[in-house]
């Protein structure tokens, strides 16, 4: 039989967890969050982590890309990232300008690095060790974690290879054991790997790719993928074919949207708890 993973049910027991993580801080973390209000998608998603910050007693200072040139960006990326006043930084995709990756990691430390972006915490990745991971690979692993689901020894197969997504995913998956398939544009024959997963995610970004005939039955699919079409979220799994083969879907809208957002904020309260001196509770 399939479950429909709740991701909205699994992202409120990880905020439980994070409040009482929260108690134990001298001082409420502060993140600065660089968006930009030209983009539509992102705002309804910066102001729904800025909701959750609040109630959560994060402080998060929006700054909005759509009024500074490239430059500004810069200097003010370089200010913000310097400053005692934050414990994290991050900065929201897409940009309005073009700015090179180096040129906002040379700027923000890897103590500051809430996205897991850096080079320092992207090569602790690599090797395995601790580090900020990105939340959208580490929802994925958290879902199927608080889904009861193994990993070791599965075949799991990631469809997209991008560095925020896919290719971190693709790590994590080996570092739990798993054998690992990483798909991209220039694959050859895509449903010949997945029809193979125990594990498939699709974190392609293309409405309707992955569909029944391309998964075996009984396994765990995770859909990552958000599209808009015709106005309505939707992921990278056709639902009506794909859901009742598997034993569990993750699914879009409500799956692993609402448990990234979560862990995007466990990561700003993970970088405040080394910088501030824990205090003993009563
Ligand atoms: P991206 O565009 O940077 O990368 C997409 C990847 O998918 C690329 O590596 C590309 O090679 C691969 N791909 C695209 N079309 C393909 C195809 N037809 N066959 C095989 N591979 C294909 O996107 P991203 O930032 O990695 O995000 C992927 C998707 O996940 C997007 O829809 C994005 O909106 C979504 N996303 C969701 C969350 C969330 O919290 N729910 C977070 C981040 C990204």
């Amino acid at each position: 039989m399939t479950h429909v993973i709740d991701g909205k049910e699994i992202a409120s027991r990880i905020e439980s967890g994070l409040k009482e993580r929260l108690r134990s801080l001298a001082a409420p973390p502060s993140a600065a969050v660089f968006y930009s209000s030209s983009i539509p998608e992102v705002i309804s998603y910066v102001k729904s982590k800025a909701k959750r910050a609040e109630r959560l007693g994060i402080s998060l200072h929006l700054l909005d890309m759509a009024s500074m040139d490239r430059e500004i960006f810069l200097e003010t990326l370089s200010r913000v990232s310097s400053s005692p006043e934050y414990d994290a930084v991050m900065v929201e995709r897409p940009l309005p300008f073009q700015v090179e990756e180096e040129a906002i990691f040379s700027r923000i430390p890897r103590e500051k690095d809430a996205d897991g972006l850096h080079p320092g915490n992207l090569g602790r990745l690599f090797a395995g060790k601790p580090c900020v991971v990105p939340a959208t690979p580490a929802a994925v692993l958290r879902i199927l974690d608080e889904s009861g689901i193994e990993i070791r020894g599965k075949e799991a197969v990631v469809i997209g290879r991008s560095l925020v997504v896919g290719r971190p995913l693709a790590l994590l998956f080996l570092h739990r054991d798993a054998t690992v398939t990483l798909c991209h544009t220039k694959t050859a024959n895509l449903a010949h790997h997945c029809i193979r997963a125990d594990i498939l995610v699709a974190a392609a970004g293309k409405a309707g790719l992955v569909t029944g005939e391309m998964v075996k039955p009984g396994a765990v699919v995770v859909d990552v993928g958000t599209n808009y079409v015709q106005g309505q979220l939707v992921g990278d799994v056709d639902f009506p074919s794909v859901s009742p083969l598997t034993s569990f879907i993750s699914p879009v809208p409500g799956g692993v949207g609402p448990v990234t957002s979560i862990l995007i904020l466990e990561n700003i309260v993970a970088l405040a708890e080394r910088l501030h001196t824990p205090i003993e509770t009563p």
